[in-house]
């Protein structure tokens, strides 16, 4: 670098030169020109204005000239320098509108293209089926009650009069869930929501109860490992199975159509007594056709049980059996499903295939 001299001549300092600025400018504005785009323009700008561009050398070398000649060329630097600027300043505008131009053309949406359809879902006819039967039971000024589906064992059997080895607890093939002294097991009913919702609720008591319950079947064409069931109980004073009766008929009119009725069998279960079998009129053929499909030509469709609560049941949950009476019943929400819509193999309703669902109409 040139030192400092009283007698240094500016026309010898090379970077100051006339020649040299308007080779420098020169140059600038031809790298200007060639950038085709915005990155390109920015490393002219650092080649040709930065740190160590021929023109930041040369005003360096200001400092070093003699007083005299320093405005002399202060101003020729100056102009150089606003001539670069202003370059730059046209050709970063030159870019950025080519760019933006370029992002309309390509970010373009073309509004005539097919748009992506989404598949429309439809809620599985089980739920709806739950739901329609928890409606009926809600117009008649019931309660929906719930219970876990990890149940304890004392709720699932104990309550229920089932006794410490009563053949049903293995009958019902029940899930229990480890460590075997848990006391828990994967209800295999929605009965204990009878217990549950006698000592939860105050007297009297009528709920309706759909949920899913567990049993260690293998799923075939009528079977499940998991399926569902409404259960219904009412306990007040002066219930008789005649409620029991006109309650079923009146459900079952309002699922299946005016006319349909039910038939009660003597049966057994450890929580009612009496207990009974229930029978559905067939609604297809009213047992008047003997090739029916739906009844087997027997006129009537088994759906479920029912009884009058067995009194220890209420006793078990603090219910005085000699001031309240109930009725209870249970069905299953599979079976409904296949008689009456025809279904004929269980692995259709727990295969989660869109396809089926959606024949029984997208609901909301
Ligand atoms: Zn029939």
């Amino acid at each position: 670098m040139t030192g400092k001299s009283t007698d240094y001549d500016p026309v010898e300092v090379a970077t100051l030169s006339e020649a040299s600025l308007a080779e420098a400018v020169r140059q600038a504005l031809a790298a200007f020109t060639e950038a085709r785009d915005l990155d390109e323009l920015k490393q002219a700008r650092l080649d040709h204005t930065g740190g160590k561009s021929a023109i930041s050398l040369a005003s360096r070398e200001i400092a070093a000239l003699p007083p005299a000649a320093k405005a002399d060329a202060g101003k020729r630097l100056g102009a150089a320098r606003g001539e670069i600027q202003a370059a730059l300043t046209t050709r970063q505008a030159e870019l950025e509108s080519e760019r933006d131009a370029r992002m309309l053309v390509e970010e373009a949406v073309d509004v005539t293209l097919p748009a992506e359809r989404r598949p429309l879902g439809a809620r599985h006819p089980l739920e709806t089926l739950m739901e329609r039967v928890g409606d009926v039971f809600l117009a008649m000024g019931w309660e929906i009650a719930e219970g876990p589906e990890l149940e304890a064992e004392w709720f699932n059997f104990d309550a229920l009069n089932f006794g410490p080895d009563h053949p049903a607890r293995q009958m019902q093939d029940t899930f229990f869930v480890d460590p075997p002294d848990s006391g828990l097991v994967l209800r295999t009913h929605t009965s204990p929501v009878q217990a549950r919702s006698l000592l939860e609720r105050d007297l009297p008591v009528y709920v309706i109860c759909p949920g899913k319950v567990f049993r260690t079947d293998e799923l075939d064409a009528t079977h499940t490992p998991v399926f569902h069931q409404v259960e219904g109980l009412a306990v007040d004073k002066g219930l008789t199975m005649a409620h029991l009766k006109g309650t079923l008929d009146h459900f079952v009119e309002t699922m299946f159509g005016a006319g349909s009725v039910t038939r009660l069998r003597p049966s057994f279960f450890p929580f009612t007594e009496p207990s009974a079998e229930l029978d559905l009129r067939c609604f297809v053929c009213s047992g008047k056709d003997p090739d029916c499909r739906t009844c087997k030509g027997t006129g009537w469709i088994e759906w479920g049980g029912c009884g009058m609560v067995h009194p220890n049941v209420l006793r078990a949950c603090g219910v005085d059996p000699d001031v309240y009476t109930g009725f209870a019943f249970g069905v299953g929400v599979e079976r409904a499903l296949m008689f009456r819509n025809d279904v004929e193999d269980m692995h259709d309703m727990v295969e989660g295939d869109v396809r089926f669902s959606r024949r029984f109409g997208v609901e909301a």
